[in-house]
């Protein structure tokens, strides 16, 4: 197994790639699942899974002040 990651260049998300280097999987491609954009097209037979890791709303969290400051 194989990990590697990748950022969409339109939202920030960011995805976990886990590649498979014993099982054969087929060609396929990966857009982003938030704005759609390609993120990833591969002709080898690969079998890779893809997992958000980082939503970009997540990416600049807003920090409520804690009330004992307010
Ligand atoms: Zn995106």
């Amino acid at each position: 197994m194989k990990i590697s990651s990748v950022t969409c260049p339109h939202c920030r998300a960011v995805y976990e790639i886990a590649e498979s280097t014993s099982a054969a999987g087929a060609a396929g491609r990966f857009d982003c699942g938030v704005c759609g954009t390609p993120l990833v097209a591969w002709e080898e037979p690969k079998l890779r899974a893809f997992r958000l890791d980082v939503a970009p709303e997540h990416k600049y969290p807003r920090v409520p002040t804690p009330p004992c400051f307010a």
